[in-house]
C-alpha cells in the first residue's frame, strides 16, 4: 500500500498530533498512558476506544479497529492512502515530492473538497461586495449581525445560469467536477448544465473538520422552494452532519451539551446570543446518526418545541429513535441517568411558546428567557409517554388498553433499567395501570427485541491470537535483539493468526523499521487493526535477554518438531512406494535411507510417526 518512503512518512508523522487530530471528531479522556474515548467507527456506550500518543496510533477494543493516523483518516474520511498523506502532510507542513490532484484509483473526493471551498468563497466574496446588496438587506432585516454571517461563511449565489464557472475557470475546475459536488446541474435531453444556485442566499454546510461538503440555499421572495440544497454526493450524506457542528464542537464539549435547533437561521442566531453550543439538524428531525456524533461529544442533547407541537414531535422523535438502528448504535433515551454510569445520551425538550422558534424567540425575548427554557426542560420520553397517556385516556376502556401496549413497547425499548422502571411507575400512574403489569409487559417486549440484535452481533467479532503468537510478535516489535535473533528462526507460515501472520511476514521483509513505520507496510486492514491492538497494549518487557532466550528455544524446539514431522513424513510415504514398488528402486532406497539417518539425529532413535506404517504388513515380505 505504501508507495512513499518510509522517512517520509514518519515526518509527517511525527509532525501531527494524533491526539489532538482524533479528537476533532472524538472526545479524548487521559487514561494511563493513553486517551480514551467512544469509539466513532461502531455504537457503543462506554470507551473502549484508545489512542497512544507516544506511538501516535489507536485501537478500538470493542470492534478491532486500529490503526496510525493516517489509517484514522482514511477511515474516518473514506479517503485512499495517498490522500490520506496529501491531507497530514499539509497539516504538518511537509512537502511532498508531487503535484496535487487526484489520480487514477483515487477517490476524487480531495477535488470536490477543494471545488466546494472555492465555491463557497466565491459566494461569499458575492455577499460582501456591489450586487450583495439584497443579501445584506435580508440579513439585516432577519437581525443576522456582520459578524454571525462572516463567521458561518454566508454567501450570495447572483442570478445567471453560468455564474460558477466563469468564477472558477481560472482555477482549473472541470465541469464534471462541478458536477459531481453538486453545484451544476445537467440539462435534460441536451448537452450542458447549469448553476444550481441562483439569486439565494447561502449557508456552507461543514463537515467536523470545518470543509464545505454541502451548500444550504434560501430564497429572499415566494421563490419555490424556499429551501434548496446541495444533492447527496461523495462528501455529503443527509441525516448524518450537523449544520454548524465544526463551529460548536468546542462548547459542546465544554458544557457538556448540545442543542439542537431546525433551521439555519435559528442555529446563527443562538450562536449570536452567546448560545454557541448550538447545531442544526438541517430537516424537520434529528436522526440516530446525528445524536451518535454528539454523544461523542456531549452527555445531554436539548432540542426546542413549540408548546403546541410539543406532545405530537417528541412522540414521534421519541419511537423514531427508540427504534434500533442498523449501525447496532445501542442507545437509550435517558431521562436522568448520568453519561458515564448508563452511558445513555439525554435528550431533553424545551418548550417554546406557541408560534416561536428558537430565532423569533430570542429575538423577542432575548438570551436570558432562552436560558430558564433550556433549564426547565425535560425528558423527550417523559412527553412521548405522556402523549400516549393522554391519547389513551380520551377512548376508554380500548383506549386505555391500547395507551398500555404503547407505554409498554417504548419502554421496552428504553437501554437503562433503572430509568425504564422509574418511567413505568410514573406512566402506570398516570394509566391507573398495576406498575408491575406494566413493568412485566414491558420485559416481556424487550426480550422479544433483543432476540435477534444479539445474534447480529457475534458475527462480527474476529478470533483472538494465541497468547504465544501474540507476545512473540509483541515481542519482535519492541525488541531489535528479539529481532535479530528470532526472526532468521521464524517461518511466517507457521503463524496461526492472520493477522500476526502479516505482521511477522512484513518485519522480514523490513527488519529495520520501526513498530508504528510498519503500519504503512502492512498488507491488509485486519494486519494493521491487530499491529494496533499490540501497540497499544504496552507493556513493560520484564527481562528482556531471558524472554528473548525463551523464545529462541521454543523456536528452536518447533522448528526441530516441524523438520521431524516432514522428515518422517517422507520417509513414511518412502516406505509406502517402496512396499509397491517391485523390485525395489535403488534411488528410493538410499534415499529412504538418507532420510531415516536425519531422523534418527533429530530424535535420538524414537520415531513415533512411522508407528502407522509400522502397522501395516512388512514391506520386505520377510
Ligand atoms: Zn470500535
Amino acid at each position: 500500500m505504501a508507495s512513499y518512503p518510509p522517512a517520509l512518512l514518519d515526518e509527517i508523522r511525527a509532525g501531527v498530533d494524533v491526539v489532538e487530530l482524533i479528537g476533532r471528531f472524538v472526545n479524548l479522556r487521559k487514561a494511563g498512558q493513553n486517551y480514551k474515548g467512544l469509539c466513532p467507527f461502531h455504537g457503543e456506550k462506554t470507551p473502549s476506544f484508545m489512542v497512544n500518543p507516544r506511538k501516535g496510533i489507536f485501537h478500538c477494543f470493542g470492534c478491532g479497529v486500529g490503526g496510525d493516523a493516517f489509517g484514522f483518516l482514511m477511515r474516518q474520511d473514506r479517503l485512499s492512502f495517498p490522500e490520506a498523506v496529501r491531507a497530514l502532510a499539509r497539516q504538518a507542513g511537509v512537502a511532498l515530492p508531487e503535484d496535487r490532484g487526484p489520480r487514477p484509483g483515487e477517490s476524487g473526493r480531495e477535488e470536490l473538497y477543494r471545488v466546494m471551498e472555492l465555491a463557497a468563497a466565491f459566494y461569499s466574496e458575492r455577499l460582501w461586495s456591489a450586487g450583495g446588496e439584497r443579501a445584506r438587506a435580508y440579513l439585516d432585516e432577519r437581525g443576522i449581525a456582520p459578524e454571525t454571517a462572516r463567521r458561518f461563511g454566508l454567501g450570495w449565489a447572483p442570478e445567471g445560469w453560468e455564474t460558477l464557472p466563469d468564477a472558477l475557470r481560472s482555477s482549473g475546475v472541470g465541469d464534471d467536477t462541478m458536477l459531481a459536488a453538486g453545484l451544476r446541474i445537467a440539462r435534460d435531453n441536451r448537452p450542458g448544465a447549469y448553476d444550481r444556485f441562483r439569486g439565494r442566499l447561502l449557508f456552507p454546510i461543514r463537515d467536523l473538520q470545518g470543509r464545505v461538503v454541502a451548500l444550504g440555499g434560501r430564497a429572499f421572495g415566494d421563490e419555490q422552494p424556499k429551501y434548496l440544497n446541495s444533492p447527496e454526493t461523495p462528501l455529503y450524506t443527509k441525516g448524518h452532519l450537523l449544520y454548524a457542528a465544526d463551529l460548536a464542537r468546542e462548547t459542546i464539549r465544554e458544557r457538556h451539551r448540545a442543542l439542537i435547533v431546525e433551521g439555519y437561521v435559528d442555529c446563527l442566531m443562538a450562536h449570536q446570543h452567546g448560545f454557541t453550543e448550538t447545531v442544526a439538524a438541517l430537516g424537520t428531525a434529528f436522526t440516530a446518526a446525528q445524536l451518535g456524533v454528539l454523544r461523542r461529544y456531549c452527555d445531554e442533547v436539548v432540542t426546542f418545541f413549540d408548546a403546541d407541537a410539543a406532545g405530537q414531535k417528541a412522540a414521534e422523535r421519541a419511537e423514531e429513535l427508540l427504534e434500533p438502528s442498523a449501525g447496532g448504535l445501542a442507545w437509550g433515551v435517558n431521562r436522568a441517568g448520568a453519561f458515564e454510569a448508563s452511558g445513555a445520551l439525554r435528550v431533553k425538550v424545551a418548550l417554546l411558546p406557541v408560534g416561536h422558534d428558537p430565532d423569533t424567540f430570542l429575538r423577542a425575548e432575548g438570551a436570558a428567557a432562552f436560558t430558564e427554557r433550556i433549564a426547565s426542560a425535560r425528558s423527550l420520553l417523559a412527553y412521548a409517554l405522556d402523549r400516549a397517556v393522554t391519547e389513551g385516556s380520551g377512548g376508554g376502556a380500548r383506549g386505555r388498553i391500547n395507551a398500555f401496549a404503547r407505554v409498554a413497547l417504548m419502554l421496552a425499548k428504553v437501554g437503562d433499567a433503572e430509568e425504564a422502571t422509574a418511567l413505568a411507575r410514573e406512566a402506570a400512574l398516570k394509566l391507573g395501570a398495576d406498575p408491575t403489569q406494566l413493568w412485566i409487559e414491558a420485559q416481556r417486549l424487550q426480550a422479544a427485541l433483543r432476540r435477534p440484535t444479539t445474534v447480529a452481533g457475534t458475527a462480527t467479532s474476529t478470533p483472538a491470537p494465541s497468547v504465544v503468537e501474540r507476545d512473540l510478535v509483541g515481542l519482535l516489535l519492541a525488541s531489535r535483539e528479539a529481532r535479530r535473533t528470532l526472526v532468521p528462526l521464524l517461518d511466517p507460515g507457521d503463524v496461526t493468526h492472520a493477522g500476526l501472520r502479516d505482521i511477522v511476514e512484513t518485519l522480514v521483509r523490513f527488519p529495520e523499521l520501526g513498530a508504528e513505520q510498519l503500519m504503512s507496510e502492512l498488507a491488509s486492514d485486519h494486519a494493521r487493526h491487530t499491529l494496533a491492538a499490540l501497540l497499544v497494549d504496552e507493556r513493560p518487557l520484564a527481562d528482556e535477554p531471558v524472554v528473548v532466550e525463551q523464545f529462541r528455544r521454543r523456536l528452536e524446539r518447533a522448528r526441530t518438531v516441524g523438520r521431524l514431522r516432514s522428515v518422517s513424513q517422507a520417509v513414511a510415504e518412502g516406505q509406502q512406494r517402496a512396499s509397491s514398488a517391485t523390485p525395489m528402486d535403488a534411488t528410493l532406497g538410499a534415499e529412504l535411507q538418507r532420510q531415516g539417518a536425519v531422523l534418527h539425529e533429530l530424535v535420538g532413535g524414537v520415531v513415533p510417526s512411522l508407528k502407522v506404517v509400522e502397522a501395516r504388513p512388512d514391506p520386505s515380505g520377510s
